[in-house]
């Protein structure tokens, strides 16, 4: 994204502060207003106490010459004094309480929205690095949401600290608040500056961050690592990671560095005018002009304003990557979800039609299908076959309404899948992918169950699914049987490590999810790679056998593919033949081609 559109003026950086407020005060409203009380009563309590403190010392020092009725009043004040200390004491207590309550609530209502609309984005965003590169912040801002509002909440404590302490000091003598107003302005410029500066430097590295984290969590991680050595990479992969940190943490820090002289001199500019107001008050005590609790009111006042001024500005300087997030956040929230998409299927399609479909990936001009035309009906079995990059997975990815065709239509039954709601088509659908998913924080079981978490457990279903992914064998094998964790670091209550599992014995475990599922049409990428060929040829030989469910495949391996009633060739995104495994053979071209091999071990 380009520098300019990232740079926020001083109104959006208002907006957003006040969109922040909002977003808050729908989450928790009563919380918020709670909140603001006590953010007046932070900023003006203590000048109250200040306020009777003087006027106690005076009262003292009246009593201390002479004035018999001094006395009485200054056990008055003392009284009031302590009272308003107490309840200091009390609202700081509370104040502890409604902040933890308060970010709670904001945190869960925030992230609860962002994870919603994480999830019905259409799918072709998650392949968009501008939607990625919002998401990451939009989530940095949801993770902290909470304490933003807590910095918003200082940031006015100490607004209103500093208004508060002006006025108290325009009470006493004008030009002591335009003393103040002059001291605090050039620490509140070169924080300003020194922010800016910083959220420039943090928007032009998200590049650079986000290669770091990927090494830190994606690389460095337990499965991972054994690769990483052996290829020998480790130590080059810390260099950058080294590289990569330098360059973001060092470059921040010199900002900090070059701002160290000109913080330090409007420092002394401030300390300068808190000794000018404090002689000016001595001179006017000495004077008799003003009474002797004077001073330690307008020492209290000045120094509670300055830190009012300075912590003002030192919140805003924090806030302000927030509030960069906080447009990212919006953006995020505001993209459009598949909404749109009204269609729902009542029923499973009887005929799922590709029409001249070509597509290629965002941010991709190659196609990668090139005017797919085919028909699957109900209940019939599809391999689709083809070399490495040929389009295959790109092709069920299609089915599934992942990506939506550049050209050319998918219909189900008579619906356009471009307007059919995307759960009610996948309601019908078991998918496994190459990469499917490892719960690795649930039991061998529990993985299984994943399959259908729509109605309670069918024991029938679950029994079915096990033998049919041929998985019993092993996870009644494992430490606990079924229950046993499938992760080596979850450990059961007594102590007993889970396990970890096989590519192929995973294979299973995630196949006999798939047909815990029990869904009408089975889509399988290949399921069985890490399968031995025999298991995959019985697993194949049940599964085909089930004339009550469309099953499509991809498969490498000759005898899953020649049971398939048709057969479809991939070349380059096109589909160059079509038709049974005899069929296919007896032509002699592509696919007699690819499986020549397989074709003379099975003859032999
Ligand atoms: P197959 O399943 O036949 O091996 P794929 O459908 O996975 O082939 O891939 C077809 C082509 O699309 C390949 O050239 C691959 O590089 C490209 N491709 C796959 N996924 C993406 C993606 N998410 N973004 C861009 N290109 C992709």
């Amino acid at each position: 994204m380009s520098e300019e559109k990232r740079k926020l003026s001083k109104k959006q950086r208002a907006l957003g502060l006040l969109r922040v407020a909002k977003i808050t005060y729908k989450a928790a409203p009563g919380a918020v207003f709670i909140k603001f009380i006590g953010t007046l009563i932070n900023a003006i309590l203590p000048i109250v106490t200040t306020y009777f403190a003087a006027l106690t010392t005076t009262a003292l020092a009246e009593a201390y010459s002479g004035d018999t009725t001094a006395g009485g009043r200054a056990i008055t004040y003392v009284i009031i004094t302590a009272a308003l200390g107490v309840a200091m004491t009390a609202w700081s207590s509370l104040e502890n309480y409604l902040n933890q309550y308060v970010r709670y609530k904001i945190n869960a209502a925030v992230s609860d929205r962002l994870y919603e609309q994480f999830l019905s984005l259409d799918f072709w965003r998650y392949d968009d690095k501008h939607t990625a590169d919002i998401y990451d912040k939009a989530k940095q801002f949801a993770n902290f949401f909470g304490y933003i509002f807590d910095s918003l909440a200082s940031i006015f404590t100490s607004f209103i600290t500093l208004l508060a302490g002006l006025i108290a000091l325009l009470f006493v003598s004008w030009w002591l608040g335009l003393i103040l107003v002059a001291a605090v302005i050039p620490g509140i410029v070169i924080q300003f500056k020194l922010s800016r500066a910083q959220t420039k430097h943090w928007n032009e590295n998200v590049e650079t961050r986000r290669a770091l984290n990927m090494i830190e969590w994606n690389m460095f991680v337990i499965d991972k690592i054994a690769e990483l050595r052996v290829y020998g990479v480790v130590r080059h992969l810390l260099d950058l990671r080294m590289k990569l940190r330098d360059k973001d943490e060092k470059e921040r820090i010199s900002f900090e560095r070059k701002y160290i002289g000109k913080q330090l001199g409007a420092d002394v500019i401030e300390a300068a005018a808190e000794v000018t107001a404090l002689l000016y008050t001595t001179l006017q005590i000495i004077a008799h002009a003003q009474p002797i609790g004077q001073f330690l009111y307008v020492q209290q006042v000045v120094s509670r304003a300055m830190g009012g001024a300075r912590s003002f500005v030192s919140q805003i300087n924090s806030i302000d990557s927030d509030i960069a997030n906080l447009f990212d956040y919006q953006e995020f929230m505001d993209l459009p979800t598949g909404a749109s998409r009204t269609t729902k299927l009542h029923r499973q399609p009887r005929l799922i039609t590709l029409d001249e479909v070509s597509f290629h990936y965002p941010g991709s001009k190659t196609l990668v299908l090139d005017d797919v035309s085919l028909k699957i009906e109900r209940n019939q079995h599809i391999a689709i076959v083809g070399e490495n990059g040929a389009g295959k997975t790109t092709l069920i990815k299609i089915i599934l309404g992942l990506y939506s065709p550049i050209k050319g239509k998918v219909l189900l039954d008579e619906h356009d899948l471009a307007q059919v709601d995307m759960a009610s088509w996948h309601s019908y659908l078991g998918v496994l992918q190459q990469d499917f998913v490892k719960y690795s924080f649930a039991s061998a079981k529990d993985n299984i169950l994943m399959g259908n978490v729509s109605v309670p457990m069918n024991q029938e279903h679950f029994e079915a699914a096990l033998d049919r992914a041929e998985a019993r064998t092993f996870l009644e094998k494992l430490p606990k049987g079924l229950d046993s964790f499938v992760n080596q670091w979850m450990e059961h209550n007594d102590g007993t490590s889970g396990v970890d599992l096989s590519g192929g014995q995973w294979q299973r475990l995630a196949l006999a999810r798939n047909f815990y599922r029990d869904s009408p049409v089975i889509i399988l990428d290949e399921p069985t790679s890490a399968i031995d060929a025999l298991a995959e040829s019985r697993i194949f030989k049940h599964l085909f056998a089930e004339k009550n469910r469309t099953v499509i495949t991809i498969s490498h391996r000759l005898t899953t593919v020649e049971r398939a009633d048709v057969i479809y060739m991939m070349e380059a995104g096109k589909i160059v033949e079509q038709g049974t495994h005899k069929e296919l053979v007896a032509k002699k071209g592509a696919y007699h081609h690819m499986f020549e091999s397989q074709l003379r071990e099975s003859e032999k």
